[in-house]
């Protein structure tokens, strides 16, 4: 087993960004002005390969702002404080 698989770096950690779909689309896309909609960004979420990934980094980061594997904040914030 690689060492890094036991201990992931910070390079293993970012590499789902590389295919990630929103790198063509500006930031405003992921980033909406609040009351703005979410709908067009989470549908590019939907087809993207690092979906799951970049969702356990938000989550993981406690990412406050945006749209981050296919959820809104508040989406991130009721799925962590969801029982278990
Ligand atoms: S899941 Fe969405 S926010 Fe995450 S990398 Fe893919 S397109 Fe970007």
């Amino acid at each position: 087993m690689p060492i890094n698989t036991i201990f992931p770096t910070a390079e293993d950690e970012l590499s789902w960004q590389e295919g990630a779909l929103c790198a063509q689309a500006g930031p405003e896309f992921f980033f909406p002005a609040p009351g703005s909609s979410t709908r067009e960004a989470k549908q590019l979420c939907g087809a993207c390969e690092g979906r799951v990934a970049c969702l356990e980094y938000a989550l993981t980061h406690d990412e406050r702002f945006g749209v981050w594997g296919g959820l809104s904040e508040k989406e991130r914030l009721r799925l962590r404080h969801a029982p278990r």
